[in-house]
């Protein structure tokens, strides 16, 4: 049988993106590959089995890509939390900053019914200042956040600090 490959052998950094000085983790090219995709969904899932997760909330917009694998996968519903003005109906709104710069995440104010029991996924945990945000829509929609996951937390950046010490926080690789 063929060498498997790791999904984490198929990260690249891309230096200088999307401003000097940043050295970007791209999961692409993990995406890209069947069984890079395969791993990745698996290694997000894994910690949620049994946790009776009903919704999966991605974040624009490598959220989307991740959640919407993991909430098919776990039998679960997807919601979106999306840049300014992206979505139709009438919205909750967060700021917050950025590792390079400042934005601003937005949900369905409709999106769940409180007391749902959601996932929240992202990419890349850098500052936390995204999961941050996401945690604060979900607060104001009431729902019950189970954790969060994430696909690489990038631990020089210190973001699991700035997160609520009692959200659960699951990553797939530190880095
Ligand atoms: P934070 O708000 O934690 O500083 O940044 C996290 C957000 O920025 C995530 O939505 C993530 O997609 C993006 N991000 C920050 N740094 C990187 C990186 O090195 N690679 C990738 N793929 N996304 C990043």
């Amino acid at each position: 049988t063929a060498p498997r490959r790791a999904w984490t052998d198929l990260v690249r950094d891309v230096p200088d993106f999307p401003k000097p000085g940043i050295r970007f983790k791209d999961i692409t090219p993990a995406l890209a590959d069947p069984q890079g995709l395969a791993q990745v969904v698996e290694a997000l899932i894994a910690p949620w089995h049994g946790a009776g997760v009903q919704a999966v909330v991605g974040i624009e917009a490598r959220g989307f890509i991740l959640g919407a694998a993991m909430a098919q996968a776990l039998g679960a519903g997807f919601v979106a939390m999306r840049k300014p003005g992206k979505l139709p109906a009438r919205t909750l709104s967060q700021s917050y900053g950025l590792e390079y710069g400042k934005d601003c995440l937005e949900v369905h104010e409709d999106a769940l019914p409180a007391g749902t029991r959601v996932v929240i996924v992202d990419d890349v945990l850098a500052t936390g200042g995204t999961l941050g945000a996401a945690l604060a829509l979900c607060a104001r929609l009431r729902l019950d956040v189970q954790g969060i996951g994430v696909l690489i937390e990038l631990e020089a950046l210190a973001g699991r600090a700035r997160l609520p010490a009692q959200v659960r926080i699951e990553t797939a690789l530190r880095v």
